[in-house]
């Protein structure tokens, strides 16, 4: 199975927004623009919104379907682990293999000292096509980067395996990221890490590194841009340059995870993939409820009615929302409306500070990332908020899809 050069995974909390999501990756198609379209969902999603992995190869089938798509697609089980594989191994084509927590856990001594050995041959002075800089490499450096990640890379060889014995081998895409840690790996930590891929036999098409940065759920990238753009410069040599020496996949490419609404970094990455002639896979979520929140609110009077309860409802419980969420927004709350100010707002005020439009004075990036984390409370409302998503679902299905296209797909793989 092949992932394609460019590919976009997009999240649906609720699963309605299917065909609007696919109608974006139409619309670049239609541009001579070819985007393998994925679907994501986390094991953690699923529990809070009660759904199953089976629901979302359903949405996906059906929005394939509806809309005559011939290409490829992919249901990606995002961030899995031993621990809930099982769950999403019928449903799910592509699998994000989390390895986070075991970086930095002590491998096996015996592997560590036969992985320095292996890689003893790069010690000394490496130059990377791509990279300005050449890197003194030692072999303390290789033996440390061993013990920070081996025992990750083999954990993630067993969670492979254990889904290729299920499915086959080449019966699935496979992606290993490591985005949820505390530093930014160095492109030589890069190296080894795919060194270490490659040995583990995992046939990875991406992988997703951890960026230098906040990315800030839903809201824009929070960091040094000149900085990211070296590290994403970089990740591309290195994994060109890993493709090569280890025989890892000719396709294996970069995944940025997080990606929704990073709009400041777009352009240099939209820059950098054309400098190196090389692919992405961008992952976005949790921005498709927001587009839905806008659309309804466009929708008065009974639409705007329910997003005006979602937000009075998100801000009442606004510890317990934010708190999974803490490292990843960044709200002042004292600067959020008041839901008697929000009252009195029209649908296009609502939409106006809901919608990420930095140029529109109305954008409110607090009341944004509260309403981000804010879908449990749809979830409880239940068929409520689900029949008004059908009830309006041409107003919500052109925020969606306009969103992915116009904010997303254009300043990345277009422009
Ligand atoms: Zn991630």
């Amino acid at each position: 199975m092949i992932l394609g050069k460019y590919s976009f995974g997009v999240g649906d909390r609720f699963g309605h927004q299917g065909k609007a999501q696919l109608q974006a990756i139409i619309n670049a198609s239609e541009q001579g623009v070819n985007i393998t379209p994925v679907w994501n969902k986390s094991h953690r999603e699923h529990t809070i919104i009660k759904t199953t992995p089976a629901s979302v190869r359903a949405e996906a089938d059906e929005a394939v379907r509806a809309l005559g798509w011939n290409d490829s697609y992919y249901v990606d089980a995002d961030h899995i682990g031993l621990n809930n594989i099982d769950l999403f191994i019928d449903s799910s084509d592509f699998f994000t293999l989390d390895v986070a927590d075991f970086i930095g856990k002590a491998a096996d001594e015996n592997d560590v000292s036969a992985f320095t050995n292996k890689y003893k041959k790069y010690i000394g002075s490496l130059a990377i096509p791509g990279i300005d800089e050449t890197f003194d490499i030692t072999e303390e450096q290789i033996n440390g980067i061993a013990r920070k990640v081996l025992l990750a890379i083999e954990e993630a060889g067993k969670i492979y395996r254990h889904i290729a014995e299920a499915k086959g081998a080449g019966n699935f895409i496979t992606e290993v990221s490591m985005d949820e840690t505390d530093k930014p790996q160095t492109p030589v930590e890069m190296l080894f890490i795919l060194a270490a891929v490659a040995d583990e036999g995992i046939p990875a098409q991406t992988i997703a590194p951890k960026f230098t940065g906040r990315f800030n759920k839903g809201v824009d990238y929070v960091g040094d841009v000149a900085q990211f753009a070296k590290e994403f410069e970089e990740d591309l040599a290195v994994i060109a340059f890993a493709i090569r020496k280890f025989g890892l996949p000719q396709d294996l490419k970069l995944s940025v995870h997080s990606g929704s609404d990073k709009f400041s970094i777009y352009e240099p990455m939209n820059k950098a993939l054309k400098k190196f002639d090389a692919g992405l896979h961008i992952k976005t979520a949790g921005t498709t409820w927001l587009e839905e929140l806008i659309g309804l609110a466009l929708a008065a009077p009974d639409g705007l009615s329910i997003a005006k309860r979602a937000y009075a409802g998100a801000l009442s419980r606004f510890d317990e929302l934010c708190a999974p969420y803490a490292t990843v927004i960044d709200i002042e709350k004292d600067k959020l409306p008041s839901p008697q100010v929000v009252d009195r707002w029209s649908g296009d005020e609502f939409a106006g500070a809901l919608r990420h439009d930095q140029s529109c004075d109305r954008y409110d990036p607090n009341f944004r990332q509260l309403l981000h984390v804010a879908y449990k409370i749809a979830v409880e409302m239940g068929e409520v908020y689900t029949n008004a998503l059908e009830r309006h679902e041409e107003i919500i299905a052109q925020n969606v899809t306009e969103n992915i296209y116009e904010r997303h797909i254009k300043p990345i793989f277009m422009e």
